[in-house]
């Protein structure tokens, strides 16, 4: 395999701007329309069918490049995303894709353009013939949208797009990854009555009912961490984000609102703790510690577990084997990624790719060469062995 290609390829998708729009008001760097033009290019280099899509909305494209086998047998879709963070406080150039000691440097070279390198780098017409001989149906997915929460992998999902066997291509230093936790944001509104700080009797503060309240919402937590936990992942956490109550000194508070950050673990019933939390305020309600109250669900990053005794795991980590001449461990991370919204659409799914997740987003973002060439090798691999 010539290094040189692939350092190549890796270059020119670094040095192709595209930040996520949330990050910077630059438009000289912002968006994916770029990525997807140069998408469009690799898809039809490789004889892939293409269709553009506006998940996000316009200038926010989404590209889709398909094999066409004559009878399809299976679909196995690998899921990039176009978009990177911003490139404020960074120490290297951004889009110069400098290469030293056996390292690429830029914005999106660990999360995750390497991983587009080494993929498309051995996706040859020959391989993909021999996979249309096979009866399997490539899906190249280039999604816009996921660095400020997954937004288009999630509508595109919505809309239908899924496959058999499915990689989300992230910085996992080449091990499987078959888990991650989701996030369930949710907002506390209690509500009392207002009355003159000198009386305190004579209103319903808010403030106070958290005495109450706070001590009943860690019990419910502790009790849902000793019932269910994840043999990859550990327990779901609570993060109590803000709490917002009352005007000023003499006045008793009427409304408090409390914003939580739960990380839930897959195999923990999602609505278990928004019901007991609004079981809890109904008994405040009834105790006349609170006029009024509700627990609400405001964003949802769902979870995802893939078992480890699937076919798509065994596959991969025999490739990586055969490869490395090591074992693959399968593991799970704090972090999300488009496999939440894809778990919905596909029967198999996990996250791979090269590089570590420690460099991505940081100052001086690069890639290890010998990462990008592992990867390549492995997803080689596990095409020629893939039935
Ligand atoms: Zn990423």
């Amino acid at each position: 395999m010539s290094t040189s290609a692939l350092t190549d390829l890796l270059s020119q998708l670094v040095s192709t701007p595209s930040v996520n729009p949330a990050h910077s008001e630059d438009p000289s760097i912002t968006g994916e329309e770029r990525m997807a033009e140069l998408f469009i290019s690799l898809f039809k280099a490789r004889g892939l069918s293409v269709e553009v899509t506006h998940p996000m909305g316009a200038g926010r494209p989404a590209v889709i490049g398909r094999s066409q086998p004559a009878a399809v047998h299976k679909t196995l879709m690998f899921e990039m995303h176009l978009d990177t963070v911003g490139i404020a406080h960074m120490t290297v150039d951004p889009f110069l894709a400098q290469i030293e000691n056996g390292k690429l440097y830029g914005r999106g070279s660990c999360d995750m353009k390497g991983a587009m390198a080494s993929l498309f780098h051995i996706l040859t017409p020959e391989r993909i013939e021999s996979l249309n001989q096979k009866g399997i149906e490539l899906i190249l997915v280039g999604a816009p949208d996921e660095e400020t929460g997954l937004g288009g992998s999630t509508r595109m999902a919505a809309e239908g797009l899924g496959a058999d066997i499915a990689f989300v291509l992230e910085p996992t230093q080449c091990l499987p990854v078959i888990a991650h936790k989701g996030a369930l944001w949710y907002d506390v509104e209690l509500k009392g009555r207002s009355g003159h700080g000198s009386q305190p009797q004579s209103g319903v503060s808010t403030n106070a009912a958290l005495s109450d309240f706070l001590p009943a919402l860690f019990d419910i937590h502790q009790q849902l961490t000793q019932e269910y936990s994840h043999p990859l992942l550990g327990n779901s956490t609570l993060n109590i984000g803000k709490i917002e109550g009352g005007q000023t000194y003499n006045i008793i508070p009427e409304r408090t609102l409390l914003q939580l950050d739960r990380r839930v673990i897959p195999n923990e019933p999602s609505q278990l703790f928004p019901d007991q939390v609004n079981r809890k305020i109904q008994d405040m309600i009834t105790a006349g510690l609170l006029l009024d109250g509700r627990c609400t669900l405001t964003s949802e990053t769902t979870s995802f577990s893939t078992s480890d005794q699937s076919p798509l795991v065994k596959d991969l980590q025999q490739a990586i084997t055969r490869v490395t001449g090591e074992p693959a461990p399968c593991s799970g991370t704090s972090w999300v990624s488009d496999a939440s919204p894809f778990s919905q659409t596909c029967e198999q799914i996990l996250v791979f790719g090269p590089g570590d997740i420690a460099q991505a987003h940081t100052d001086n973002e690069f890639i290890e060469i010998a990462q990008l060439e592992r990867a390549a090798s492995i997803f080689a691999d596990f095409l020629d062995h893939f039935e």
